[in-house]
């Protein structure tokens, strides 16, 4: 029994191990963004647009030039007006918008030759800051309804096998119970005038013997046709042993 339930917490733990793993491959990615390449041009310039975006929307840099040349780095608006402009090998930062349409990250590539880039530029916008919120709570109320969808099953499986392990034992206990008993009860019942006038086809008791062996023990069983099956009409046998009819169509006892 205790080695039954160690089984299920451990299967138990392992479908929560299994879900904690899901929601961090789920909520993880989207922090963790990967660099872009770009080379720009000698006397070049490199620009991202960050189309429709809202006052109070922050801009999230990250760049640098793997060889370590100077760009100058600037943010602008639809009018032009530059901001956090600096001349660097690299930066990172933010940025929040100060008015609504679209916006530019841009670099200026004064050396003469090419110049590689490595940059990350994403939005954090602030309507979106309530939809991603909500995106992850339906994806955590999902997984929790798998997980407890899982531990449902797997409980349901448990139970129905020791389930089925009792019946087996029981079944195994009934077969066993009356051929027990016989080899005494054979010899009383002669003198045994209280179970004679037990009308056998009228209750079936729960326990019920198994069935006579088919013509082999002739003293057990009495070849008594005659007496017809009230389920199916054919005549019935009636055993000695148990004091019952017993029908060799509907293999019971009736
Ligand atoms: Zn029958």
């Amino acid at each position: 029994m205790r080695g039954k339930e160690f089984k299920r917490i451990k299967s138990v733990l392992g479908v929560v191990l299994l879900a904690t793993l899901l929601i961090c491959t789920m909520v993880i990615p989207p922090a963790v963004t990967a660099m872009k390449s770009r080379t720009i041009p000698g006397l070049g310039d490199f620009t991202i647009t960050k189309e429709d975006l809202s006052e109070g929307d922050v801009i999230n840099y990250d760049w640098y030039t793997p060889n370590g040349e100077d760009l100058v780095f600037w943010i602008e608006d639809e009018g032009g007006n530059g901001y956090k402009t600096k001349q660097v090998s690299g930066s990172s930062g933010s940025f929040e918008v100060k008015s609504n349409g679209d916006w530019y990250v841009k670099w200026s590539n004064l050396n003469s030759k090419d110049v590689e880039l490595e940059y990350d530029v994403t939005v954090e916008s602030a309507e979106n800051d309530t939809s991603t919120l909500v995106g992850y709570f339906i994806i955590l109320v999902v997984l929790i309804t798998i997980v407890v969808g899982l531990l449902l099953y797997y409980m349901k499986k448990d139970y129905e096998k020791e389930k089925e392990k009792e019946e087996l034992k029981e079944s195994q206990q009934t077969q066993q119970q009356p051929s027990a008993p016989p080899s005494q009860s054979q010899q009383q019942q002669p003198q045994q005038p209280q179970q004679a006038p037990r009308q056998p086809q009228q209750s079936q008791p729960q326990q019920a013997p198994p069935p006579p062996a088919q013509g082999s023990s002739t003293q057990q069983t009495q070849q008594q046709d005659g007496k017809p099956c009230p389920e199916c009409d054919t005549p019935m046998r009636y055993v000695e042993q148990y004091e019952r009819w017993y029908c060799d169509n509907c293999g019971k006892y009736q």
